[in-house]
């Protein structure tokens, strides 16, 4: 991921803190940040579906039922966390609506 302000590479660390997706802060310009929506859900989809495979996987392999569900959320998780800096697009996060007129 770079930061589309000063196009710095921002860290996979600003993305897994605390405060999630919404708060991230580029480390170099401070400038807010959030990720692009399409990239986001192109992420999670990635997630859901190799989590959904594993899952299916294991029950095909006869794991018991909650081993498919911890292998479900191990591989979302894996997924998600390697898949995230590479496919997440940022741009700056705008700013609210200045009601007042400039110029
Ligand atoms: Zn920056």
């Amino acid at each position: 991921m770079t930061c589309p302000q000063c196009h710095e590479h921002v860290p996979a660390g600003a993305l897994f803190t605390s405060t999630g997706l919404s708060q991230i802060v580029c480390e170099k310009c401070a400038t807010h940040l959030k990720p692009k929506p399409l990239s986001a859900i192109l992420v999670f989809v990635l997630s859901f579906g190799l989590a959904e495979l594993a899952m299916l996987g294991l029950k095909k392999f006869g794991a018991a039922y909650w081993l498919t569900f911890v292998g479900f959320f191990v591989v979302f998780a894996a997924v998600f966390i390697v898949g995230a800096p590479a496919l997440l697009r940022l741009q700056p996060k705008e700013r609210k609506a200045n009601p007042v007129a400039t110029g």
